[in-house]
């Protein structure tokens, strides 16, 4: 049985192989605070080209506040984060974003907009594209996560599952080097939830470089191939699946393993 064995290719996704560009981040000595909450305690950490990163962690542990400033939706305070070769922090946000996609667990998506709407917005918002053009690439990445059909819906008439994959097309569309996920399942009906992780597995097979919050245990243990733990704003423990499922080194990994699994 291969790796992702659980999460076959959903059945409805465009056959076309796509192959993403998949760039890398490194992450060092972070600091983020919130006022006089410090949030980021000087984390370091890895991304490698085409890969799936998993972040676990209690609530709190700062994870999302991670992801955020890694497209800088929070400014970090110290240190410093590549993408590729590039320091974000030298980039002009808007550009950061093009590059580095982000998924919410809410969607975020326009309600007054069709779901083909939603995804063209960005393309004409933010990379000024004309309308023709941008329609043609959201129909494409719409078909990819198996909603063509539903193009023309408004997110009230979509399921959850099926709003938060107009929200991943969204964030495809832009053509990104790396998307960011901040817990996409938790808000999901529990039979839906299959669906999303199946497309980002696969996503993940077509090398897209993602780093995914989540508390999915199963998904981080089949996907993943680093998972990183968090706790009180500092990355605790990194490996693979096999090293912080079974072979958790702390005291504070083997406990919060112990209260989830
Ligand atoms: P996680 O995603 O792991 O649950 P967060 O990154 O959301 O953790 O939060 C880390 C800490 O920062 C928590 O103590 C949280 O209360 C605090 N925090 C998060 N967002 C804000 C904010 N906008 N203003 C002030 N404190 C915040
Ligand atoms: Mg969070």
């Amino acid at each position: 049985e291969s790796a992702v064995g659980a999460y076959p290719v959903a059945e409805t996704l465009a056959p076309a192989e796509v192959r993403f560009k998949g760039g890398s981040l490194a992450v060092s000595k972070l600091d983020m605070a919130y006022g006089e909450l410090q949030v980021l305690k000087g984390v370091d950490l890895t991304v490698k080209p085409g890969t799936v990163t998993c972040v676990i962690g209690p609530s709190g542990s700062g994870k999302s506040t991670l992801l955020r400033c890694l497209n800088r939706l929070v400014e970090p305070k110290g240190g410093d984060v590549l993408l590729d070769s590039d320091s974000i922090l030298a980039m002009k946000p808007e550009k950061l974003r093009r590059r580095v996609g982000m998924v919410f667990q809410h969607f975020n998506l326009f309600p007054d907009h069709t779901a083909l709407e939603n995804v063209m917005l960005s393309l004409t918002k933010i990379k000024g594209m004309p309308k023709h053009e941008a329609a043609r690439i959201a129909e494409a990445r719409l078909a990819d996560v198996g909603l063509a059909a539903r193009a023309h819906h408004r997110p009230g008439g979509l399921s959850g599952g099926q709003q938060q994959r107009v929200a991943i097309a969204r964030a495809l569309a832009m053509d990104p080097e790396v998307i960011l996920f901040d817990e996409v399942t938790s808000a999901l009906d529990p039979e839906l939830v299959k669906g999303v992780l199946n497309l980002m597995a696969d996503l993940g097979r077509r090398g897209m470089t993602m780093v995914i919050v989540t508390h999915e245990m199963g998904f981080a243990r089949k996907v993943a191939d680093q998972v990183v733990f968090m706790d009180e704003g500092r990355v605790i423990e990194a490996g693979t699946p096999v090293a912080i499922f079974d072979n958790p080194q702390s005291e504070r990994l083997k406990h919060f393993l112990a209260e989830v699994l």
